[in-house]
């Protein structure tokens, strides 16, 4: 029957394959290229949901990826241009050293990142040396600050995602500051 065929988890994945020959299930994620792909015609809704959480996560690494392959060229990120106020943010916090402010794509009720400043080299967390080491600490007693401003003291995730396996986007060191909601362990 037509209908049960589009829908079933074997139609998905002839569809990827139809998209890339040589797609296996194992390889499937790997092979899809980041550009958004549109769910094909026929899929029931929940297969539709599956299709878009697949090729958003795709869109996420390949994004982080080439991120990454652009993170020594020293060019400056978008958080550049919200330390100098050349894109608008929400600010929540700032001192001398960092900034804070919400996330435009938040994950939980409150989503805030926490930068330096000064990049100053730090582009990720693995790229910290010894002279970092007073600004980690302002970026940690800043996550506390923020949590406390926020009213989520009893229950935060505070997340840095280092370099393009855990999906780092900006090459600015950041951190995020999530809460407002149960946070679920293990992380994804
Ligand atoms: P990461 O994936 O750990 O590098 O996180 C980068 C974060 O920056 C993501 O959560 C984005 O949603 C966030 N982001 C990107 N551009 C902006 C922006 N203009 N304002 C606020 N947050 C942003």
């Amino acid at each position: 029957m037509a209908a049960a065929t589009v829908s079933s988890p074997w139609f998905l994945l002839s569809s990827y394959r139809a998209l890339r020959p040589r797609t296996t299930p194992a390889n499937l994620i790997l092979r899809l290229s980041g550009r958004r792909i549109r769910a094909p015609v026929g899929l029931t809704a929940p297969h539709t949901r599956l299709f878009r959480h697949i090729t958003h996560a795709v869109d996420e690494e390949a994004s982080a990826r080439a991120a990454a392959a652009r993170v020594d060229s020293g060019a400056p990120t978008i958080f550049d241009k919200i330390i100098s106020k050349e894109i608008p943010s929400t600010v929540v916090y700032e001192d001398d050293k960092v900034l804070a402010f919400r996330d435009i794509n938040p994950q939980a009720p409150v989503h805030v990142l926490i930068i330096p400043k000064q990049r100053d080299g730090l582009t990720e967390l693995g790229k910290a040396d010894h002279r970092h080491e007073e600004v980690l600490g302002r970026l940690l007693y800043a996550a506390k600050v923020v949590a406390e401003k926020e009213g989520i003291s009893e229950g935060f995730r505070v997340v840095i995602n280092n370099g393009a396996s855990a999906c780092q986007s900006v090459y600015h060191l950041h951190l995020h500051v999530l809460g407002g909601r149960l946070m679920k362990w293990p992380p994804g």
